[in-house]
């Protein structure tokens, strides 16, 4: 089976990554990019400041690139990969929609709305039954599928794995990567030699979007898991992998030993683009791991790391880490399509 897709946003730093990930994706063929005014009319190789350290595939460089309007897509393409700004998106994706086109999108707009599916495949693929509430509430004859932000993306399969345990409340500061502010978000003179204790939004996103991921779903309506989350987020000179330092209380107080087992044991989803281990953890004997540089690309970027599992007075800490491109991105993006492919939705 074949299914033709575009990506609207191709020429950014998640569009980039969207080319890279569907190059050969036994599923998918891309068939339209988009992006602003001023790139439509050049070939993607011309529009794109192609930053990721593999070629731009050469049948991709010559594509022509596209308005992001219904009227510029081809009516073949079957799903459509949004990473367009928030603002922009939430003008845009609706008209999509409209159009009947199936959309899983990277964009913060909508990611919280009570009839949209806000899905990580190995957490709570359950609740792309929500499309059906999308569509009676909307009148779509497509559907919109969202990934959460990429800090949330993360932490949240680690909240997931110690759930068993009874999660009460969630600390969590983060270290996070340039790249995921995309090229115009942050400065070299702002951030070389430098931190920055402030993500605009971020804190709000993880706070709230982890609870609507661990929430259940009783096939009409959804409910936010009930755990407290509180995050600190900060920006940091790295460019790629978002590093997480989490406290988590647990009901049931487990050992390290067993939270590290129950982390591990995680279980992952038979999809092409889903690493056959979801959650890699780090024993005792490696203390300084997880590291952006070295554990950012383990299973091609699609799987977080986990180390450093302590027990506090109030419960365990760790560090998470994840390719915020990669499994906080465009990643999760195609997982989620494979999931609505697999689903049959598409
Ligand atoms: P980016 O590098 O700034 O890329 C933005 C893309 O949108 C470019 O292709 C750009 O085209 C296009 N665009 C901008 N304004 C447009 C307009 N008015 N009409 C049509 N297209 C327009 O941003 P990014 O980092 O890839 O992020 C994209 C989205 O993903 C954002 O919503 C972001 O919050 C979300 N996200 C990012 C990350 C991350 O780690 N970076 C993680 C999770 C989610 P031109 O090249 O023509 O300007």
């Amino acid at each position: 089976m074949t299914v033709q897709v575009g990506i609207l946003g191709a020429t950014g730093a998640v569009g980039q990554r969207f080319i890279q990930l569907l190059d050969d994706h036994p599923i998918f063929e891309i068939a339209a990019l988009t992006a602003s005014e001023q790139s439509a009319g050049k070939t993607y190789r011309e529009a794109a400041k192609w930053r990721v350290n593999t070629p731009i595939p050469e049948e991709i460089a010559t594509i022509e690139v596209g308005r992001t309007d219904p009227a510029d897509v081809s009516d073949d393409v079957d799903l459509l990969f949004s990473s367009l700004p928030s603002s922009v998106a939430a003008e845009v994706e609706p008209a999509f929609l409209e159009e009947g086109y199936v959309m899983s999108s990277n964009s913060s707009n909508d990611r919280m709305a009570d009839d949209v599916p806000l899905t990580i495949p190995e957490i709570n693929p359950d609740h792309l039954g929500l499309i059906e509430v999308q569509r009676d509430n909307r009148g779509w004859d497509g559907a919109l599928v969202k990934n959460p932000n990429c800090s949330t993306i993360t932490m949240v399969p680690t909240l997931a794995a110690l759930d068993e345990f009874g999660l009460d409340r969630v600390d969590v500061t983060t270290l996070q990567a340039v790249s995921g502010a995309g090229y115009s978000g942050v400065t070299s003179m702002e951030i070389i030699d430098n931190a920055i204790p402030h993500i605009g939004g971020e804190e709000s996103k993880m706070e709230t979007e982890s609870r609507k991921l661990l929430g259940s779903f009783d096939g009409a309506e959804l409910s936010m898991h009930d755990a407290s989350v509180n995050a600190s987020c900060n920006r940091i000179p790295t460019l790629d992998g978002h590093l997480e330092s989490v406290f988590v209380d647990l009901a049931d107080e487990p050992s390290p030993a067993e939270a590290r087992q129950a982390l591990a044991a995680y279980p992952g989803i038979d999809l092409p683009s889903a690493p056959d281990q979801l959650i890699h953890v780090f024993g005792d004997d490696e203390p300084d791991r997880p590291q952006p540089r070295l554990d950012r690309d383990r299973a091609e970027g699609m799987q977080i790391s986990v180390g450093g599992v302590t027990p506090t007075p109030q419960g365990l800490k760790y560090n998470c880490l994840a390719h915020n491109t990669i499994r906080g991105a465009a990643g999760a993006s195609v997982l989620n399509g494979e999931l609505l492919v697999e689903e049959g939705w598409i």
